[in-house]
């Protein structure tokens, strides 16, 4: 597996507080990594120490395989693009003279990619106005599209949908799904909203105080996170014959527990297991949303 990204023990401190506390993280190539971490948790610093804003106080990361501390750093990071939480942009300009003010400090003389990218970015009619009536989501994607005039193929995007309304966070999304699956761009967005991620996400990383308390793919999280039964009975061998004949999808837990991962007909579950002898004890339904899975992460031992 090839990594976009990858930080090892990485601190950064100011003070005696740890913004970064010793993180790890590995973003892999093609991936949509989902950086969520509650307000404070060190999203923003380690964006900024990864696009070579601020160096960090120990440890290091790579990206594309070149060490931070290397030379050629500065030509991995010119394959990577970025947006802050607010984006760079000239408010006193059009959308299209702002991408030829990046094409200038870029040092590319040609502007043809200009209309290509603002209909990319659903800016392509937007002419002469100036971005400072644009709306917020407008703002964002012309902030993306700056991002995109060096033809990166690694974006970094802040908390792109903070302060978005729902419509601004559908063109987003939509946006960042495109430039994924139709340019092969590998995305870091950094998110404090889980469930807006989970639209998007083929990988989370978890932050918080600075600490990456778990990477996962977005399959493991939804099998850690998905709705499911929990069922109790006094044999779960008899249960799994049931359950193997309807076809459900279950784990077994103990001798007595199994979580089903179907919607059930708890009568005829019942009658089922009845003709085999064994007896239903209890059958509740567990709810686990990413947000209450993502809490129980950060909620409980920092180092858990
Ligand atoms: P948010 O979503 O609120 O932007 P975040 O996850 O991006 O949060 P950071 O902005 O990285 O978090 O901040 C991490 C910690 O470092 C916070 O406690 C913050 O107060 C602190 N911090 C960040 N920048 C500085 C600075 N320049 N000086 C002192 N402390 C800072």
């Amino acid at each position: 597996m090839e990594l976009v990204l990858e930080a090892n023990s990485l601190t950064k401190t100011y003070g005696r507080s740890k913004a970064l506390d010793c993180l790890t993280m590995r973003v892999p190539r093609g991936a949509i990594y989902g950086f969520v971490g509650k307000n404070g948790a060190g999203k923003t610093t380690l964006i900024r120490v990864v696009c070579g804003l601020q160096a960090p106080t120990s440890g290091e990361y790579a990206i594309y395989g070149v060490d931070s501390r290397d030379r050629k750093i500065a030509k991995s990071r010119r394959r990577m693009g970025a947006v802050a939480e607010t984006p760079s942009i000239y408010l006193d300009m059009s959308a299209a003279d702002n991408l030829k003010q990046q094409y200038r400090v870029l040092g590319l003389p040609d502007f043809t990619g200009v209309t290509e990218l603002l209909a990319l970015v659903g800016l392509g009619d937007t002419g002469g106005k100036k971005a400072r009536s644009f709306s917020l989501g407008m703002k964002q994607r012309l902030g993306i599209a700056v991002a995109l005039c060096g033809d990166p193929d690694f974006l970094v995007l802040d908390e792109p949908i903070n302060g978005l309304d729902p419509q601004g966070i559908i063109e987003i999304r939509e946006l960042i799904l495109k430039l994924n699956r139709e340019r092969g761009i590998t995305v870091l967005i950094s998110s404090h909203i889980l469930d807006e991620l989970s639209r998007l996400a083929t990988h989370y990383g978890f932050i918080d105080h600075g600490r990456m308390v778990r990477e996962m793919s977005a399959e493991a999280l939804e099998a850690a996170a998905r709705k499911c039964m929990r069922v109790t009975v006094s044999d779960t061998a008899a249960l799994a014959v049931v359950l193997d004949g309807m076809g459900a999808e279950y784990k077994i837990l103990s001798g007595d527990k199994a979580d089903v991962y179907a919607k059930l007909n708890v009568t005829e579950l019942t009658l089922a297991l009845h003709e085999k002898g064994c007896e239903v004890r209890s059958i509740e339904e567990r709810d686990e949303s990413l947000e209450s899975f993502y809490l129980g992460l950060v909620g409980g031992e920092r180092d858990a």
